[in-house]
């Protein structure tokens, strides 16, 4: 059994990701205490959160939201603000959930690792952006990340068993990709895609800017960046499988032709409570495969030539030093762009390439260099767009 009352931050409450761990720790109250929680601009439901839980803890964006938030919640809720904020928070619970979206997660990244704790990783963008300065908060005694992203939650599970170091019994990874909403289409047709068609995403429901980077597949090339960096794998060891029906969660090849796989329905919850409870399962029926019924699985290559945003990211892997971060960061502004209707759909890719033309080779040895990093990539891609 899980000790009991594990204590556990979760940052981002208010999300997409946010909201399921709070389904899992409804289901097991006798396990988990939350004993902090952060979010960015929905105060109200924040509140909520913070009531309903008993929450002590709070993190909030800046001293406006917390006048508001302290309003709505009980007189002895502590409340902090802004970055430090976020580092206080992630700094004493056993278990940090980082479901914030975006840069923005990387105080809690590495303020978790370097405390020591487990490391419930949802935020990609964190590891892909500072994956140098990550690896060595990672070396801290006791520090160990759990990935909560579905695919790579399955490649967790699946390298159970493997050796540690390098996986030298591993051929290679294989992540699937559900194809987002515009699998098969041409890239004709792909010039008059709509904000209502990027948002529709046919298998997962998530924040919008993971739906939008699904729809474009730069959410498939981040994800083999994250896979890179979380188990050390060089990214020519690891292939994209489009798999419409997000059944199979992804897979590893191993040196003597095996292919392990997991599976379950396409839910969060499931991921999530892996990560709250390894090395145990926590006994819910999320996921359940109904085998009693006819279930087909099909499998396919992507579409490079029409989705370049995968390519993009194998080019920035090889490329190293800062050219992740500068991937991750011009694409942040530009989904933001375009979920402000200032570019379209069909820009986001080519603004993305812009900015990385521009890249110069930068080693990222330090949390400085990631901060300008990330700044100059955003500068760029910023003063790229139309006015
Ligand atoms: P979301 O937009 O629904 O929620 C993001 C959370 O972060 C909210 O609580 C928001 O208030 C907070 N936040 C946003 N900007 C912030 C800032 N500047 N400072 C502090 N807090 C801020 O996003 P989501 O879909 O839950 O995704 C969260 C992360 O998990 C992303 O990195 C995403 O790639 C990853 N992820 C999500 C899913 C999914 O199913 N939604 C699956 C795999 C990975
Ligand atoms: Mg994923």
């Amino acid at each position: 059994m899980t000790a009991p009352h594990t204590r556990v931050a979760l940052m981002g409450a208010t999300g997409s990701i946010g909201s399921q761990t709070l389904e899992v720790l409804r289901r097991e109250p006798d396990s988990f205490d939350l004993v902090a929680v952060s979010g960015g601009r929905r105060i109200h439901e924040l509140s909520e959160v913070v009531n309903e839980f008993a929450v002590q803890h709070v993190g909030v964006v800046d001293e406006e939201d917390r006048t508001r938030l302290a309003a709505l919640v009980d007189a002895n809720v502590q409340i902090v603000v802004g970055e430090q904020g976020l580092r206080e928070l992630s700094t004493g619970p056993e278990v940090v959930v980082n479901a914030v979206m975006g840069f923005a997660g990387l105080p809690v990244t590495l303020a978790t690792l370097e405390a020591g704790a487990r490391l419930a990783l949802a935020n990609k963008e964190s590891l892909i952006a500072a994956a140098p300065v990550v690896a060595s908060a990672r070396r801290t005694p006791e520090a160990k990340i759990l990935p909560v992203d579905s695919e790579h939650c399955a490649i967790y599970q699946c390298l159970v068993g493997s050796s540690e170091l390098g996986h030298p019994d591993v051929t290679r990874l294989l992540l699937t990709a559900s194809g987002g909403p515009f699998r098969g289409w041409s890239r004709d047709r792909l010039g008059s895609v709509t904000k209502s068609d990027a948002l529709a995403h046919p298998t997962w429901t998530m924040g919008p800017k993971i739906t939008i980077d699904s729809s474009t597949l730069m959410n498939k090339g981040l994800e083999v960046l994250e896979a890179s960096a979380l188990f050390g794998i060089e990214v020519d060891r690891i292939d994209v499988v489009v798999h419409p029906q997000s059944i199979v969660h992804s897979m590893v090849e191993y040196v003597d032709g095996s292919v392990l796989a997991q599976l379950s329905r396409p839910d969060m919850r499931l991921p999530i409570a892996y990560c709250l409870g390894a090395p145990e399962r926590l006994a819910h029926h999320w996921g359940q495969l109904d085998f009693g019924t006819a279930l087909t699985l099909e499998f396919e290559p992507p579409d490079r030539d029409a989705f370049p945003a995968l390519d993009l990211a194998y080019v920035a892997a090889r490329r190293g030093g800062a050219a992740p971060a500068w991937l991750s960061a011009a694409n942040e502004v530009c989904v933001e762009a375009f979920l402000d209707d200032r570019i379209a759909w069909r820009d986001i890719v080519p603004l993305v390439t812009r900015t990385m033309d521009e890249y110069v080779d930068d080693p990222l040895d330090s949390l400085d260099a990631v901060v300008a990093n990330d700044a100059q990539a955003r500068r760029i891609t910023h003063g790229n767009l139309p006015s």
